[in-house]
């Protein structure tokens, strides 16, 4: 008999998501990314975004989208690595080189693919990966995929970490990698503590800014930038283009040998099609906006630090959190969904978060701020939230 997907199999596990309140689905949205969404007929103040420093629908980089869209079309046409490599990726990489300190920078299609394509091509069976545990799906998989030894530390401890490094013998390749501001946590990683540890390890040290990348730092260069660490302190270094930056797409920056390593051997970039060149020249008009206006930086810290003295007032437990990112942990998945819908309600799209995203028991909401928002939108989800504890 051909086999046949069995509709009773499948029916039951989806049965079982909704009974575990794991069940998953989406809303459409009929608008723009911005502070307010259209979506199933109405509008609703959006808390759930990573257009952080609301460059998404911004009219510059739109206009730079088009033109390029203008003169080289829509589709790139191939990969990379045959003819789909153009002017606006090439100088995108340069400018993003420049901007990281770093001296060469790789453009991947998603920060997934990056993560996945990175690891994979650096760590091989026999060699060993160091994982916090609360590292990004892309990386758990990128660290899988590779096929080497796999290890997981405690969130953000060092201390824990160098234990599990003890038995580490220095002829055996080893790469430390962590989230530089962790997505869920929205907390940072100790990465001068870590990158000690790994160059005292002979360890590889990777970090996926996508969190940071943008928004933290004097200049938006991210973590890295706000703890001064250069390409020997952190050599390899992923950010990605689908949040702060307000585009689409990924890239790793470091050494040039390390680039052309992954080149050679990151299935995930060479097997793929390249970006549309639009979204690269968009992306360099997110750059300029980015390195420019230190102001989307400074609104977002003074809404964060609104919310937390308003969320404090009302009796919130907050995270230990100095990002954009302030979840309140609910514990139970189905509290989690409730508290969702009651916001939507209200008028306010703020995601629950739930596992595998974050450990069991640690279900949430999971706030986020753009630099496009105002006192008024805060001062208005605060009130909301007090509702919901009410
Ligand atoms: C979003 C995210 C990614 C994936 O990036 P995409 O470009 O959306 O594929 C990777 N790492 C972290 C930490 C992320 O938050």
């Amino acid at each position: 008999m051909p086999f046949m997907v069995n509709q009773q199999i499948l029916l039951a596990k989806l049965d079982d998501l909704k009974q575990a309140s794991l069940y998953r689905s989406r809303r459409m949205i009929e608008s723009a990314q911005g502070v307010v969404l259209q979506v199933e007929g109405r509008k609703v103040l959006n808390f759930c975004s990573n257009d952080y420093l609301g460059l998404a629908n911004n009219p510059e980089v739109i206009a730079s989208f088009k033109q390029a869209a203008d003169q080289y079309g829509v589709g790139s046409g191939s990969a990379h690595l045959v003819c789909g490599h153009g002017r606006e990726h090439h100088e995108l990489e340069e400018e993003l080189a420049d901007f990281t300190g770093r001296e060469r920078a790789l453009l991947f299609s998603t920060g997934y693919m990056a993560n996945l394509g990175v690891i994979t091509a650096l760590m091989d069976k026999g060699d060993v990966i160091y994982q916090d545990r609360l590292n990004h799906a892309s990386l758990l998989d990128g660290g899988l995929m590779s096929g080497a030894r796999f290890k997981r530390y405690l969130h953000a401890d060092v201390e824990n970490l160098q234990q599990k490094m003890q038995s580490h013998s220095l002829g055996q390749k080893a790469m430390i990698v962590t989230d530089g501001v962790f997505s869920m946590d929205g907390d940072f990683a100790p990465l001068d503590k870590l990158s000690v540890l790994a160059q005292r390890q002979h360890a590889y040290l990777m970090v996926d800014d996508a969190h940071g990348f943008g928004v933290l730092g004097s200049n938006g260069a991210g973590l890295v930038e706000q703890y001064q660490l250069s390409q020997q302190q952190v050599p390899v270094l992923v950010g990605t283009l689908g949040k702060a930056f307000g585009a689409s797409g990924a890239f790793v920056a470091g050494s040039d040998a390390l680039i052309e390593t992954i080149i050679q051997q990151a299935r995930s970039y060479i097997y793929t099609t390249a970006l549309p060149p639009a979204i690269a020249a968009a992306t360099r008009a997110s750059l300029h906006f980015v390195r420019q206006d230190s102001w989307r930086r400074d609104k977002l810290k003074m809404l964060v630090r609104r919310f937390q003295a308003g969320a404090r007032q009302i009796g919130l437990a907050l995270m230990p959190s100095a990002s954009a990112i302030q979840p309140i942990v609910l514990g139970d998945s189905l509290k989690a969904v409730q508290a969702s819908d009651y916001l939507f309600a209200q008028g306010f799209w703020v995601s629950a978060i739930r596992p595998p995203t974050v450990p069991l028991g640690s279900a949430r909401l999971r706030i986020t701020f753009s630099a496009l928002h105002d006192e008024q939108h805060v001062d208005q989800l605060l009130s909301a939230l007090q509702g919901m504890s009410a």
